[in-house]
């Protein structure tokens, strides 16, 4: 089932310029001019569901639709019932780059920080604890910073790709079944925020996981198929409930009539709530990448003289290189954003013309701030531009850098899950991949 993305053609003015987010800068290909004269439409071969075709979820074809031919699955009917259901505990969990783009949806300039609103918005929708999924881009680090440690002691399964973007590993699935080896075993920060709340935190209040509803805000459309695959749920209980993007979150304040520029800074809740300038980096291209080297920096060249900014791999670019020196280790680094960019460098690593030891892929071009669930930009990069620096002012505004110095991740590991990379953090925090086959 399609999950993501609604289509609604009798909206449609042709102006083709989703097939041409779908086709040139994604590479999907799924989207194009299909019959001719009255009949003429943009839809994907034989006007099949999206579900059937290679459509990898990422939205990028929403953002370009200028009059919502293109647009979210919503779910704000289901969360408004679980908000008034007595029986449920309802909690909700923000993505990083929401907090630099909400603000938008508001009249405010974009490059707002509006972390402190986001949390006293949602609060006052009525949900029980407002958390941050820049806590469990953390635990991300942690786990994937130290398989990418292993893998380059081993030699073994080099470059590790990164694997928190849906839209990303769907596009893997489906385009380079042979190179599934290389992406990070990690969860997405979303389904790693989900399993710790349907077990540690459920344990914690004591209630049943089924009625505990965990609702995302996310920048991201594929992030709506993500919650829905099968391997993100435990005995039937899925480990994210709903998902809303960046677009619905604000309808939903405009909805409760709450005035969100008016609104007092609040703070995130405890425990799933304390993060640091790496899970929020995570919000832009080159984010992920500079968060784990923060970690294996300080493990490998001690806490103080570890580096804390790797500005090589940051920026709107949609490749950028760099050979980063740790502790004499020479690594080779790329960052990709945009579907179309991946492609050509991973078939550069088919045709062995290019040797990596780590690379950072997201979907959609410039990294989650892009999101095609994010307030619509209507071509201004310089929206773009603005969020990407609000998310750097964002990391130099917190205490604390680096994700293995978070104190509710040392404490989660001491308390529940023992190790980074433990038998018990395999099961809650890793994955697997699969090949997929376009159904003809
Ligand atoms: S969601 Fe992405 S892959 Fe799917 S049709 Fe739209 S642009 Fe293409
Ligand atoms: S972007 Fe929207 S209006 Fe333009 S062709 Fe695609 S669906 Fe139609």
């Amino acid at each position: 089932a399609n999950p993501a993305i609604c289509r609604d053609l009798n909206k449609c003015i042709l102006c083709r310029r989703c097939e041409t987010a779908c086709n040139v800068i994604q590479t999907v290909g799924v989207l194009s001019g299909v019959n001719r004269g009255f009949n003429v439409a943009v839809a994907p071969e034989n006007f099949k569901p999206l579900s059937e075709t290679a459509c990898v979820f990422c939205g990028q074809c929403a953002q370009a639709c200028p009059v919502g031919a293109l647009t979210e699955i919503g779910y704000r009917e289901d969360i408004w019932k679980a908000l008034d259901d007595p029986k449920k505990t309802v909690i909700v969990q923000t993505a990083p780059a929401v907090r630099v783009a909400i603000g938008e949806e508001f009249g405010m300039e974009p490059g707002s920080i509006s972390t402190g609103k986001l949390v006293a918005a949602l609060r006052r929708l009525g949900f029980a604890k407002v958390f941050d999924t820049d806590w469990s881009a953390d635990l991300t680090i942690m786990e994937e910073g130290t398989e990418l440690m292993k893998r380059l002691e081993t030699g073994e399964n080099l470059p590790i790709l990164t694997s928190c973007c849906p839209g990303w590993v769907n596009f893997m699935e489906y385009q380079f079944p042979d190179l599934l080896n290389l992406p990070s075993t990690a969860k997405s920060p979303q389904q790693m925020f989900g399993a710790i709340a349907k077990s540690y935190y459920a344990e914690k209040l004591g209630i049943d996981p089924a009625d505990l509803i965990v609702v995302s805000v996310m920048p991201c459309l594929a992030k709506k198929y993500e919650a829905g695959r099968e391997e993100f749920s435990n005995n039937g209980v899925p480990d994210v409930d709903y998902v809303l993007s960046t677009r619905e979150l604000g309808a939903m304040i405009k909805e409760a009539g709450i005035l969100f520029d008016l609104l007092p800074d609040e703070h995130y809740d405890s425990p799933l709530g304390e993060s640091t300038g790496a899970g929020v980096i995570f919000g832009a291209s080159g984010g992920v990448l500079e968060a784990a080297l923060r970690t294996i920096a300080a493990k490998l060249e001690g806490e103080d003289k570890g580096a804390i900014e790797f500005c090589a791999i940051r920026g709107l670019e949609g490749v950028k290189e760099a050979t980063i020196t740790i502790a004499g280790i020479e690594l080779k680094a790329a960052v990709v954003s945009g579907l179309g960019n991946a492609r050509r460098l991973l078939e550069k690593i088919q045709r062995k013309e290019a040797t990596y030891h780590a690379i950072e892929i997201m979907a959609c071009p410039g990294g989650c701030i892009n999101g095609g669930g994010q307030p619509y930009y209507h071509g201004n990069t310089s929206i773009l531009e603005a969020r990407k620096d609000a998310i750097y002012r964002a990391d130099a505004g917190l205490p604390i850098p680096k994700s293995h110095l978070n104190p509710s991740i040392i404490k989660i590991y001491e308390e529940f899950l023992g190790e980074p990379n433990s038998e018990k953090a395999h099961h809650l925090l890793h994955t697997k991949y699969c090949p997929r086959i376009i159904q003809e």
